[in-house]
């Protein structure tokens, strides 16, 4: 038996060492909810009147509702390659000149040489899961769980690929019925789970409520120690599908129903973070890669009183409706500086104490101050907007130049190269009406050497996008 002076010292001793444990600085959470062309006026929250969100509310309500936040791309490929990389995709071979996103016969995909965010944040111990819809290259070398993820469940590309010949044409129908959704077996794509193929055609009905069961699941069984769960929904992308909870429940049609069932899956991950009291520690963020499909009329979204949709480098195409929330950390409010997808990556290296890469050019900055309630100007002065290899636009402060403009994927103006670039002052005139060129030369040629600065900064590497599998 110990002596009373022996126990006594072993209380303390382990009095101390729990001490030490809780005083050191938790590394925090990350959760980004990322949803597939889903428009700025999609949201309850950014005033959409017949669809309701009050998960997404209560995010913006309870945190901070960014107003000017941009994606790196308006269609889903590159996009989602600038949020996992903090760059530009022009820069790493994710956007092409000759094909727009990837296939299911790329052969092509994230270039090894690229460091995700999944992968920074390994290098602090965090348990990191990729959930949903991929589209990096869906050969086994460009799967997550070779880009820093430890475990994938979702579909590789867009849930409109692998489409089947012999049904009815999706978009006619959707002209006619708000309320249509394809039969399943239209489009075989499948469901891989890390690097094997678990279903064929994925049961796009239940996907939604599947791809928020796998990302609890996982909260669940990694939330003592700091996690990154990347749960980019294949939805509202065209076809269309909710579960049975969901389908014909909200005012708006099929597409109502499917922001509404993701507006319940964000309250369900909200509610594990509670019930697991790790809320004050997990920052989450609700975005989406690019703006609405236009075409498919009540199918597609809407961009709100933003101009055009998916495809284009005016506003509608790449400003996205975006929200941050971290009880009892973030400030709330309404944040009108300019952010991007791109800068998550540098936030959420400073918040977790990682390093970002310094061996190459990031095309993001650490927004956490703002996030965190400073009354200061961003750091971002620029938001560059590229088409298949070419500088569009470019944003500095409210002002916006754009040397080429093209409307939405699939409808809209056609490309028209202006001789003299078109300026609007995107906060008086959000919805890009007024060409303003005329009145403020000045503007136009100093936005002119921006965009040339810019330009000559970019190194770009061999296309990743433009490959294909051989026919045997
Ligand atoms: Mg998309």
């Amino acid at each position: 038996m110990r002596s009373f002076p022996d126990s006594l010292f072993a209380i303390v001793l382990a009095l101390l060492s729990v001490m030490t444990v809780s005083a050191q600085p938790q590394s925090p959470n990350f959760v980004v909810v990322f949803c597939d062309d889903l428009g700025y006026g999609d949201l309850g929250a950014f005033g959409n009147p017949s669809i309701r969100t009050p998960n997404l509310d209560r995010m913006a309500h309870e945190g901070q509702r960014w107003t000017s936040f941009y994606v790196g791309a308006s269609v889903c490929t590159p996009s989602r390659a600038a949020l996992l990389t903090g760059r530009l995709p022009i820069r790493n071979g994710m956007m092409s000149a000759k094909r727009r996103v990837l296939f299911p016969d790329s052969s092509g995909g994230l270039p090894k040489s690229e460091k995700t965010i999944a992968e920074l944040l390994k290098t602090k111990g965090y348990a990191t899961a990729a959930v949903g819809k991929w589209h990096l290259g869906h050969l086994e070398a460009h799967l997550p769980v070779n880009h820093g993820f430890d475990s994938y469940w979702g579909i590789p590309y867009s849930n409109d690929m692998d489409a089947q010949r012999g049904f009815p044409n999706y978009r006619r129908k959707a002209e006619e019925d708000p309320h249509y959704f394809a039969p399943v077996e239209q489009y075989q794509v499948p469901i891989i789970h890390n690097t094997t193929i678990v279903e064929r055609p994925a049961n796009q009905h239940t996907l939604t409520q599947r791809y928020t069961d796998k990302a609890i699941e996982f909260i669940q069984r990694h939330h003592e120690q700091p996690f990154f769960v990347y749960l980019a929904h294949s939805l509202p992308h065209i076809p269309l599908y909710a579960g049975k909870n969901h389908l014909g429940k909200s005012r708006r049609g099929i597409f109502g129903d499917v922001i509404e069932e993701i507006d319940a899956g964000v309250g369900q991950i909200m509610e594990i973070l509670e019930d697991l009291e790790i809320d004050d520690n997990t920052l989450v963020v609700f975005t989406s890669d690019n703006g609405p499909w236009l075409p498919f009329r009540t199918h597609g979204g809407s961009a709100g009183l933003l101009r055009e949709g998916k495809g284009s480098t005016f506003e509608g195409g790449m400003r996205e409706p975006t929200l941050f929330w971290w009880p009892g950390k973030i400030k709330p409010g309404v944040q009108m500086e300019m952010g991007t997808t791109m800068d998550l990556l540098p936030t959420f290296c400073a918040l977790a104490g990682v390093a970002a890469p310094n061996d190459r050019t990031l095309d993001g900055y650490d927004i956490s101050s703002l996030l965190f309630g400073a009354r200061e100007q961003g750091k971002r002065k620029h938001v560059f907007y590229w088409r298949s290899e070419e500088l569009y636009a470019l944003r500095e402060g409210p002002w916006k130049l754009h040397f080429i403009t093209e409307g939405c994927y699939g409808l809209g103006p056609k490309r028209t190269v202006h001789e003299t670039p078109e300026l609007y002052h995107l906060e008086h005139d959000p919805s890009e009406k007024y060409n303003v060129a005329h009145l403020h030369p000045d503007v136009v040629t100093r936005l002119i050497k921006s965009a040339e600065h810019h330009k000559a900064g970019i190194n770009k590497m061999e296309d990743q996008l433009a490959g294909r599998i051989p026919t045997p």
